[in-house]
């Protein structure tokens, strides 16, 4: 029997190397539903090539004539609720999410409710919502598994051990594209050069996120909720090759990481087949050709972002949702160029500063902080 599988996100980054993993692996997986936001000719040539029962687009204006574009065996969901309306009506084992920010979210809690297996590679879910997703998927038996590539090798490396033995995990940076510059270069940093990110090829959002290190303040707070960590016990540490995607070090000293080319593939393939290992069609990486590996501590000055992180990850409640809302605000106004690079961490500090925690929320309440969050921050860069 084949196992089913959901693709939320599926026109994405991530979404098209889950299809192109899936591809090589149709005699265990059935694609049965693929969801996406706006890209209604990318899901219905997905949708085809996949045979899928299901389909769901939730830009409300790409409902209309939403029915033409694909096949009449395939239902199609529209608007707002069409990925949780896809997970709620198409029965199957895993669920991937793929999605980019907070789309995705009410659909990830149902798939946790229902007991699936979550593929996980969006990390708001868990920033935002660890609280509830994790005690929920708890409940129900929902494993998650997840795809962002440190997490995978973190979870990996956690087959050689308990997590009550882990004395602390490292999660690797690349650094990002300003990893050498000093305090007064950032002070100039353009949009053109928070963009060029070195060895990961990422949407603009995500290489922004990995220019300010935000990117691994999420991380953290990732990391926290998925192993069950405090926030002292997770550490990072600057890794420009990204050939070590992260590791465990143990409460007897022996380290456990996980390497491989830089290449989503392979997270993405493992959380679909755990515990089993497949050929991959992910990039091999030759390790005689890497003639050195380099690891440094981060610098906490120049990357004030990383604190921000620490402090979510021991404060928790809605703390994850408002400095994932008020980043992304501030990122969108440095788009803009209403704000200055050096300011994204700094308007983000800002709002934490001023939010009160509610330690153990629902998810109406994170769903609240993350509005509040950006509205403080639009209101606070416009004086
Ligand atoms: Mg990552």
């Amino acid at each position: 029997m084949k196992k089913r599988v959901t693709v939320l996100g599926a026109t994405g980054s991530i979404g098209r190397n889950t299809l192109d993993v899936l591809r090589g692996l149709r005699d265990e997986w059935d694609v049965v539903g693929l969801a996406a936001h706006t890209s209604v000719q990318s899901l219905a040539a997905a949708a085809s090539e996949f045979k899928v029962e299901a389909a769901a687009i939730t830009c409300p204006d790409q409902a209309k004539s939403l029915k033409a574009r694909f096949s009449p065996d395939c239902e199609v969901f529209g608007g707002e609720n069409a990925m949780l309306d896809l997970v709620n009506e198409v029965p199957c084992d895993c669920v991937v999410v793929a999605t980019v920010g907070t789309g995705g979210l009410t659909a990830t809690i149902k798939a946790a409710e229902m007991g699936r297996r979550i593929a996980l590679a969006n990390k708001e879910a868990l920033v935002m919502a660890g609280s509830v997703l994790i005690p929920l998927a708890e409940r129900s038996g929902s494993m998650i598994i997840p795809i962002d590539s440190e997490h995978s090798a973190i979870f990996q490396a956690l087959q050689a051990g308990r997590v009550q033995d882990v004395h602390r995990v490292y999660l690797t940076a690349s650094g990002g594209p300003f990893r050498t510059w000093t305090i007064e270069e950032m002070d100039e940093a353009t949009l053109e050069d928070a963009l060029r990110h070195p060895t990961w090829d990422m949407g603009p959002k995500t290489t922004i996120d990995s220019a300010t290190m935000m990117n691994k303040a999420l991380e953290i707070v990732e990391a926290r909720w998925l192993f069950g960590l405090a926030s002292e016990q997770i550490q990072v540490v600057i890794h420009p090759e990204s050939i070590i995607h992260s590791l465990v070090e143990f409460k007897d000293g022996s380290m456990i990481a996980q390497l491989g080319a830089p290449d989503m593939r392979t997270p993405i393939q493992y959380a679909l087949t755990y515990p089993a290992r497949k050929r991959c069609p992910s990039e091999q990486l030759d390790l005689t050709s890497v003639s050195r590996l380099h690891l440094h501590p981060p610098d906490m000055e120049r990357f004030p972002a990383l604190r921000l992180g620490h402090e979510v990850a021991r404060r928790g409640g809605t703390c994850g949702a408002v400095m994932n809302a008020a980043n992304e605000v501030a990122v969108q106004l440095f788009q803009k160029g209403e704000i200055h690079y050096r300011d994204i961490a700094r308007v983000t500090e800002a709002a934490l500063e001023r939010h009160e925690s509610n330690p153990s929320p629902t998810l109406k309440d994170i769903l609240a902080a993350d509005r509040w969050a950006r509205e403080e921050i639009t209101r606070c860069a416009a004086c």
